[in-house]
């Protein structure tokens, strides 16, 4: 019998965050670990959150509190789950409750509220208007008096198993007759969960798949480990338009004929639609999406058919990895390189290694696909941690696209002003003659970047954040870019009285300039300014694949995974500013986003060119991303990683400290440095080089201060030991001077 209960509670700071112990009244005796509670907090007692995390069956102090309320057991989450939370919480340095927080959205179904009587907290349903009622025999129906017809259909229908209400309805059953029956005792009601079919609309395509003998190599090196019942890693390493999504489709195929399940992550929303769209089209219903743009009924609703059983697949961006999905064969992490696959906000994970460690609770084939793989994860293969699987030629013999730089000095030496250079006007020019179409990278919003004063030199700067405001011409104000800040009207004097000089490109200058230069070509810009709106990508592309524009222009939201077959030239218009990026995965990045949106012309007959406007053209990244040569690329990268210590030769820590006070974030960072000095000092033999403090790459961001603690060290359980105890240190000193820390182990070095 369940005497004590040990709660993670909501809204626990990383300083107070500890296992709250709670007594159990005997008619809360189903709780177990995984449990949803209400508890009573602090002084006022005030209801809160938590999931029960242990059960003890000795009562451990007389004065404990009692739990509020306990969630049905339907709510409760799986000892996988609550694996997931203890592993967040020890890796990521998290406080209980943010690990359990992403491992159930939104606490999952269960909300606090107060009971008919106005004054006992309660835990509630949060999806109540979203059951609906079911029907199944409960008995026979009597001979006399004489069946109805609409009775005895009504009955016969339901032989074959349960059905709602609305299914009923449509096949000719009324309410009023299932009321009746169910007076009779011929039927029994209950309510159930509704089930909405988000993507109803998409029929399914009865075509098998057929891949080339090259897929079909691929697809043979993976299958056997689906069945084998022992994890394994592997990465998918092939060019841009080989039909990585083809051999994926095969594997998902033999994955639920096995009678397991599979999980799909792709890196950001704009790409959920076509991997939904090849899904549904092929797997049909059973299909459930888990991304951060459904909105929260949709996402409960999601989250509760993949935990009721109902989804034998789940596709969806990061925190997708937690699906509660059971009997895991096959995690699929498309474009695995993407930075978004790293949460900058706590938990700090990487969604491979949540993936990682499901494929092995599992037993189950983790895939890391990309064109351009992270340098970590191919070195990984390279050096036999991970099965290497490569498809190097493009399906249907389809080219690669050819690439040329334009030195954009030269251009404007030459006289042209504009920021789009005579090649790439000429070539769209060409492209519009031909019918074809045309994507261009340019990877920053706004109109105007830069404002700055043609006396004294100043930017002008946010007031909150050590950035600049960039021009938004559309809304006619400066916008900050990290904080939201606005400025209106837009001013032209410098606080020196100098004159404010506007520059720098944005998305909707080029749009403004490609309409001035092709007067009847239909442009579509695509930025976080022209998609905010629900469904607004999927709906815009939709469009774009239909032709029915001859120009997308965009952030990187262009540059990955669309497949359009009109598409035969791509622009980059200013990928410069990315290669002097500070963090280390800089040139990753860069060779990666040209890659990729290289990659999105020629896919289908006719063959891709590619234009990349820059100031550097003797660039060893760029000319390496132009001839698309991976290889030569990891190469050179690998040796840059070990000579200067970097990932995937150590791991990368880095504690962060913010606070309103800049003096006082450093002295706290300062102190942390310390701490860490003398207990890393007790550890002679652990590798450990620690760099700074130092301020962060953006000092300030919404009026707080950042510094910066990097610590190169190797990820194990003694230096995560370590890094717990000086935290625990930092905590207690409770310096006047405390600012908040964060610990990241993804991190890419760049604040
Ligand atoms: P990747 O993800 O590797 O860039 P895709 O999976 O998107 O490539 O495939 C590129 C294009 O080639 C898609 O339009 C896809 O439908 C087509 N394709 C690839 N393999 C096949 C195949 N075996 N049969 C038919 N079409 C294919
Ligand atoms: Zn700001």
């Amino acid at each position: 019998m369940p005497k004590t209960v040990q709660v993670a509670v909501s809204n626990a700071t990383f300083h107070f965050d500890k296992l709250y112990t709670y007594a159990v009244l005997p008619d809360q005796q189903a709780v177990r670990r995984g449990s949803m509670v209400l508890v009573p907090f602090g002084r006022g007692s005030k209801p809160r959150m938590g999931v029960v995390l242990a059960v003890d069956a000795e009562p451990e102090s007389a004065r404990l509190k009692y739990l509020f309320d306990l969630a049905p057991e339907s709510a409760n989450l799986t000892d996988e789950l609550l694996a997931l939370v203890q592993f967040l919480r020890n890796r990521t340095f998290c406080t209980w409750y943010e690990a359990v927080k992403a491992v159930i959205p939104y606490g999952a179904q269960y909300k606090p509220a107060l009971a008919a009587d106005g004054v006992t907290p309660v835990l509630q349903k949060q999806l109540v208007r979203h059951t609906e009622n079911s029907y199944s025999l409960a008995g026979e129906l009597p001979a006399k008096p004489h069946p109805t017809a609409k009775q005895l259909l009504a009955v016969t229908l339901l032989r074959g198993g349960a059905r709602t209400q609305h299914q009923l309805e449509e096949l000719g059953v009324s309410k009023a007759v299932l009321d009746n029956l169910c007076s009779k005792g011929v039927l029994a009601c209950e309510k159930v969960n509704k089930v909405i079919d988000l993507y109803s609309h998409i029929p399914q395509n009865a075509e098998p798949i057929a891949l080339t003998d090259a897929q079909q190599a691929a697809y043979n090196a993976l299958a056997p480990h689906l069945q084998s019942g022992k994890p394994h890693a592997a990465l998918l390493y092939g060019v841009t338009g080989s039909g990585k999504t083809l051999v994926f489709l095969k594997l998902i195929e033999r994955c639920l004929a096995l009678g397991r399940k599979a999980l799909v992550l792709v890196p950001e929303i704009s790409l959920t639609p076509q991997m939904i769209l090849r899904l549904k089209s092929t797997f049909g219903k059973r299909v459930a999406v888990q991304h951060s743009a459904l909105n929260h009924t949709e996402r409960l609703l999601q989250w509760q058919m993949i935990q009721d059983g109902g989804a034998d697949i789940v596709v969806g961006t990061r925190s997708a990895v937690f699906a509660p999905l059971e009997n895991i064969g096959l995690i699929i992490i498309d474009e695995e390189q993407e930075h978004t696959y790293r949460s900058e906000s706590a938990p700090r994970y990487a969604a491979h290694d949540v993936a990682k460690k499901r494929a092995a609770d599992n037993g189950a084939l983790l895939l890391l696909a990309s064109a351009t793989p992270s340098i970590e994860s191919y070195e990984a293969a390279v050096n036999g941690r991970y099965q290497l699987v490569e498809l190097t030629q493009r399906y249907g013999g389809n080219p690669l696209p050819s690439v040329e730089l334009v030195d954009m000095r030269a251009e404007l030496a030459s006289g042209n002003p504009r920021d789009i250079s005579l090649r790439l006007e000429d070539a769209i020019r060409r492209n519009l003659e031909q019918k074809k179409q045309t994507i261009l990278l340019l990877n920053r919003r706004g109109y105007q970047t830069v404002a700055m004063c043609a006396d004294c030199g100043e930017v002008l700067k946010c007031a909150k954040c050590s950035v600049p405001m960039v021009y938004h011409k559309a809304k006619k104000q400066l916008l900050c870019h990290y904080c939201g800040s606005t400025l209106a009207p837009v001013p032209t004097k410098c606080s020196c009285g100098g004159k404010l000089n506007y520059t720098g490109f944005g998305t909707q200058k080029a749009e403004e300039e490609l309409a001035e230069l092709f007067p009847t070509a239909r442009i579509l810009r695509m930025d976080q300014d022209s998609t905010s709106g629900k469904d607004a990508h999927e709906k815009l592309l939709a469009r774009f694949a239909r032709h029915e524009y001859d120009i997308l222009l965009g952030t990187q939201m262009v540059a990955k995974g669309l497949d359009f077959p009109d598409v035969t030239l791509v622009g980059v218009l200013g990928i410069d500013s990315l290669l002097f990026a500070q963090g280390f995965r800089a040139f990753e990045t860069v060779f990666s986003l040209i890659t990729q949106v290289v990659g999105r012309g020629g896919r289908a007959e006719s063959p891709g060119h590619a234009i990349i406007q820059t100031v550097d053209p003797g660039n060893p990244v760029l000319n390496l991303a132009a001839q698309q040569d991976y290889k030569a690329f990891f190469g050179q990268e690998i040796a840059f990683r070990k000579l200067g210590l970097y990932p995937p030769f150590c791991s990368l820590c880095v504690a962060g400290f913010t606070g309103t006070n800049e003096q006082q974030v450093a002295q706290a960072a300062n102190r942390f440095a310390a701490l860490l000095g003398q207990q890393a000092a007790l550890q002679p033999k652990m590798p450990l080089r620690v760099l700074g403090p130092a301020p962060a790459g953006i000092l300030m961001v919404n009026e707080r201060y950042r510094y910066k603690l990097t610590i190169k060290c190797r990820n194990d359980n003694a230096f995560r030991t370590l890094l717990g105890s000086v935290l625990a240190l930092y905590e207690q000193e409770k310096l006047p001077a405390k600012a908040a820390v964060t610990i990241d182990m993804n991190s890419d070095g760049d604040l």
